[in-house]
C-alpha cells in the first residue's frame, strides 16, 4: 500500500458533546478544520480526522516529509480545545477509541464537562459574593450555569454599557429611550410602553406630518 493510500484509510473520530461553536482549527498540514457541534437534541457530533503528511524544513532547501497519524491530529485538536480555558479546563471534546463513541466514553466526557462547569460556577459564586458586580463574571461562567440549569443572581445584566448614538452617553443595552438625551432608540418598544404615539411607527413621511401637527397651538385658542 502506498503512503497516500495508507493515509486515506487512517481516520480517527473526534467527538464533541458541547454545543459550543469553536473557531476553525488551523494547521500547516491540513489547512483549516471546523470541529462539529451537536445540533439541538443531539448528544454529540463527530468530526472525522484523516492522517496527513507534514513537511519539515531542514534548511538549505532540504525538506523532510513525515506522516502524522489521524489519532495524533485528533488528540492534538482535542487537547487544544479542551485546554482553551486554562489549567484543568475541559470542553467536552475527545477522541473515540473506535469508529463511534461508546456509552461509557460519552458518560465520562459528560462527567468531566459537568465537573468543569461546576468549578466555573463555584468560582463565579465566590466572585459574586466578594464584588456583587456582574462585570466580573465571565461568559464562560454564565454559559456553565445555564448549561447546568442553575439560577444565579449573576446571570443577568452581563453586557457592558453601550453608547447612545445620539449623545454618546453610556446607556444599557435594549433600552427604548436614552435616559440622557431622550432620543428614541427603539421606536417599536417605545410605542409598546406608550412613550411615543403608535402612529409614529409609520413611514418617515407621515411621521414628519404628525410632528408638524404637534407644534404648539397658538395660545388662547
Ligand atoms: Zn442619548
Amino acid at each position: 500500500m502506498s503512503t497516500q493510500a495508507q493515509m486515506q484509510t487512517d481516520t480517527a473520530v473526534l467527538v464533541n458533546i458541547s454545543s459550543e461553536k469553536w473557531p476553525p482549527r488551523q494547521r500547516t498540514y491540513f489547512g483549516s478544520l471546523t470541529v462539529s457541534s451537536p445540533q439541538p437534541g443531539e448528544a454529540f457530533a463527530i468530526t472525522p480526522i484523516h492522517g496527513c503528511l507534514g513537511v519539515m524544513d531542514l534548511g538549505d532547501k532540504r525538506t523532510l516529509e513525515y506522516r502524522i497519524t489521524a489519532r495524533e491530529i485528533a488528540e492534538d485538536l482535542a487537547r487544544e480545545i479542551n485546554g482553551d480555558s486554562g489549567e484543568g479546563s475541559y470542553h467536552g471534546v475527545f477522541v473515540a477509541a473506535g469508529e463511534a463513541p461508546t456509552e461509557s466514553e460519552l458518560a465520562e466526557a459528560r462527567r468531566r464537562l459537568e465537573e468543569f462547569q461546576r468549578r466555573l460556577v463555584a468560582a463565579a459564586d465566590l466572585e459574586w459574593e466578594r464584588t456583587k458586580n456582574p462585570m466580573f463574571i465571565t461568559d464562560l461562567e454564565r454559559r456553565a450555569a445555564r448549561q447546568l440549569s442553575l439560577e444565579k443572581p449573576w446571570l443577568y445584566d452581563a453586557r457592558p454599557l453601550a453608547d447612545c448614538p445620539v449623545c454618546a452617553e453610556k446607556i444599557k443595552h435594549g433600552v427604548a429611550v436614552c435616559r440622557s438625551c431622550g432620543a428614541i432608540l427603539d421606536r417599536e418598544k417605545a410605542a409598546q410602553y406608550g412613550l411615543v404615539a403608535a402612529e409614529e411607527k409609520d413611514s418617515p413621511r407621515t411621521r414628519r406630518s404628525h410632528t408638524e401637527k404637534r407644534e404648539p397651538e397658538p395660545a388662547g385658542k
